[in-house]
């Protein structure tokens, strides 16, 4: 089992660290550090050693600490798509990969979920999916260098794990994203609820990060591209009907977009 915390950074994101939940021997490994500063003083603070990154995508928010980490734990494995704008991985993955995060006790399984980047990964073991900027609270990332093809594509991938499946996505963006789940679907009562819990977390501090799957799949418009009030407001932003799942993405993908952020 993983124990899971996470470290803030910058404004708004997450590094997760991992560890083994008992007896472990000090040794831990964190996905995507963007920044090594807050990484190296929780580790310190803590007596704890990296023994492994692992990487979702090449953006400097969740690589950019790579270099100065392996500076403090030169032996440290790292974990990474192939992609040439990530130069210090030690072990390139991709779909169907695992990789043993040294002393953690526990393999991920490596998922391809391309779409906000044409290389982005995700990471899967004990319920506990890293996916980095494909899925997030409430959202999903926007397409840079990939498709919206195949960001659909890889959500509907997501949504098909198990649904008791916990999603440690990147950022805290949730609130936000949840204003934009609600100009999609006004009326959807667990929607409504979803808001006003993630509000009390946001009030306390606490992350609303990580979220059971069967939540997203709930509330999230972007898993929720077969929901006849979804498609509805979706045609209404795109002034047409649509007529398969990805072009209904695409419309709500291209209307946060164009519109509300
Ligand atoms: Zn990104
Ligand atoms: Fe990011």
């Amino acid at each position: 089992m993983l124990r899971i915390e996470p470290i803030p950074a910058f404004a708004d994101n997450y590094i997760w660290l991992l560890g083994a939940a008992t007896g472990g021997d000090g040794r831990v490994a964190v996905v995507d550090p963007g920044d090594a500063e807050p990484v190296v003083e929780r580790l310190r603070a803590q007596n704890l050693s990296l023994s492994a990154i692992l990487l979702t995508h090449h953006h400097y928010d969740h690589q950019g600490g790579v270099a100065d980490l392996l500076a403090c734990w030169p032996d440290a494995l790292v974990a990474a798509p192939e992609d040439r704008r990530i130069g210090r991985a030690t072990l390139r993955v991709g779909e169907g990969d695992q990789v043993a995060p040294p002393g953690l006790d526990v393999v991920f399984r490596v998922l391809a979920v391309p779409g906000h980047t044409a290389t982005h990964i995700a990471y899967l073991a004990d319920g506990a999916l890293f996916c980095g900027d494909t899925l997030f609270a409430g959202g999903c990332g926007r397409v840079f260098d990939g498709s919206f093809e195949q960001l659909a594509a890889s959500l509907r991938r997501i949504a098909a794990l198990p649904p008791d499946t916990r999603c440690y996505c990147a950022h805290e963006y949730t609130l936000a994203n949840l204003g934009f789940a609600q100009w999609a679907e006004p009326q959807n009562p667990e929607l409504i609820a979803r808001i006003a819990a993630a509000r009390e977390l946001r009030a306390r501090g606490e992350p609303t990060v990580p979220s059971a799957l069967s939540l997203e799949l709930a509330t999230n418009p972007f898993l929720r591209t077969a929901v006849p009030a979804v498609i509805a407001a979706a045609e209404g932003f795109a002034g047409a009907p649509l007529n398969d799942e990805t072009a209904v993405f695409t419309a709500l993908r291209r209307w946060k977009d164009e519109r509300y952020d």
